[in-house]
């Protein structure tokens, strides 16, 4: 019987863990930390052996094969030494590719993954069909692949999940966009980032399909380096494309084939021009499945934003607070900016992962009023915005509750509040998620 061992305990890793036990492997499971009780529960109900605080060698280089969790960098040392004994690493997406015959729509890129990842699964649904929803997001990938049957599969696939891919095919692939994001992951090299990400091109075929941002500069710029025999299918703000998605006047064009699908775009139920992006891939991987007009209207247009990515909390005396805190980068919040037409009081700050500001000069300019720091380094942001909002007009808080409360004072009727931070949480939050829980709890306590 062959050795699986499945290094980390998440969710990708005890789902790889399951998939392994049902397909008969001798599988053991070790984590260098501490594993959730969840997922201890787990690994005792499937009678998975395990491990806890500390890699054992004896235990683990005995393996035929490794499933890395996309948490551990590939410069572990465990992980270093696995390669040095010659042992093949793979990841929980190319192991459950393996066993799973469905059709898979697989989205990656630096912005909008859940997003268009969402959307697709809620037009998916919408359409009847039997999809599975997995990845990066919600129930692990191999665990559905292990207990569940499903038609079709919309996965959201980080770079660290496409690391380890070697035979996994997608039907229909989706970058959304290529910016700088996670570099410390792979050298400082751009191009080494690049090329994760166009993994999830790997292996397609003729049949297959690629839908892309044209109007993204990286992309196209890689994109005749790469070879992919998938149709390719564009989607731009910019231009008329014969096939793929477009923008004319007021209206987004879908052309796939001879089939067209066009929508009003103040009928996509997302607002700002990167949710235009996202709903424009959706469409065309809806049109690509044979999905009908009218579903992929109405899926576009009642879809409700995802948790922490412009999610509306409350309007309290005419001052609209919307919690973004999942835009973690520059760019993520230039989009949120862009789309803002009332005067913005705006929460930034964090931990700052080497942002160069200067970006966003031109919408802090036209669009932002005051500037609310959250986060314990604020010196970045105040040298590089000051100058244009005014010293005056920046503050600095320390707390989601202090920061909140500064906002409501600064804040004038018809102003809108926006937490759209452009760094990581982990100097005054455990995550993204609790950032935007603790605002959305200090905005109801108004
Ligand atoms: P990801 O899963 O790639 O992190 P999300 O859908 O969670 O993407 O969105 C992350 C942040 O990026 C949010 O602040 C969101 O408003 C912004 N965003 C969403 N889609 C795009 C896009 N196509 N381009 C740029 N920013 C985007």
């Amino acid at each position: 019987m062959s050795r699986i061992v499945v290094l980390g305990g998440g969710e990708s890793g005890v789902g790889s863990a399951v998939l392994a036990k049902v397909k008969g492997f001798d599988v053991f499971l070790s984590d260098m930390g501490k594993i959730g009780d969840k997922y201890v529960q787990m690994l005792e109900e499937w009678e998975i052996p395990y491990e806890m605080g500390g890699h054992s060698e004896e235990l683990i280089l005995n393996a035929d094969e490794i499933v890395k969790s996309p948490g551990i960098p590939c410069d572990a040392p465990m992980v270093k030494k696995c390669e040095d004994n010659g042992i093949h690493i793979i990841s929980e997406i190319e192991f459950a590719g393996r066993y799973d015959t469905a059709k898979k729509v697989c989205i990656t890129g630096s912005n909008g993954k859940t997003t268009t990842t969402s959307l697709i699964y809620y037009l998916f649904q919408n359409a009847g069909l039997n999809v599975g929803l997995g990845g990066n997001i919600g129930k692990s990938y191999a665990y559905q692949v292990a207990t569940e049957q499903h038609d079709y599969y919309v996965l959201e696939l980080s770079s660290f999940q496409l690391d380890n891919v070697y035979d996994f095919k997608a039907d229909i692939a989706i970058i959304t966009n290529i910016t700088p994001d996670h570099l410390d992951r792979y050298d400082h090299k751009m191009e080494n980032y690049v090329k994760a990400k166009f993994r999830i091109t790997r292996n397609m075929k003729e049949d297959d399909c690629f839908i892309f941002c044209s109007d993204d500069e990286i992309t196209i710029r890689n994109l005749d380096d790469i070879l992919i025999k998938a149709k390719k299918l564009p989607f731009t703000q910019k231009t008329e494309v014969p096939q793929g998605a477009y923008v004319k006047d007021d209206r987004m064009i879908v052309k796939v084939g001879e089939d067209e699908c066009d929508m009003f775009l103040q009928e996509l139920a997302l607002g700002g021009k990167h949710n235009i992006y996202n709903s424009m891939a959706a469409a065309i991987a809806g049109k690509v499945m044979d999905i009908d007009n009218d579903t992929i209207r109405t899926s576009l247009s009642t879809f409700q934003a995802v948790e922490h990515r412009l999610e509306k909390v409350l309007s309290i005396k005419d001052v609209l607070y919307i919690n973004d805190s999942k835009a973690t980068n520059v760019d993520a919040a230039w989009y949120a900016l862009e789309c803002q037409t009332r005067p913005v009081v705006w929460i930034v700050g964090g931990k700052d992962k080497g942002n160069d500001y200067s970006v966003l000069n031109e919408l802090v300019k036209s669009k932002v009023k005051t500037i609310v720091c959250m986060g314990l380094h604020n010196e970045k942001i105040h040298e590089a915005f000051e100058k244009i909002v005014g010293k005056k007009n920046i503050y600095d808080t320390y707390s989601a509750a202090e920061c909140v409360k500064k906002c409501s004072e600064v804040a004038e009727a018809g102003d809108v509040v926006l937490l759209s931070p452009c760094c990581a949480s982990f100097d005054l939050f455990k995550s993204y998620e609790d950032r935007g829980r603790q605002f959305k709890e200090a905005v109801r306590n108004l």
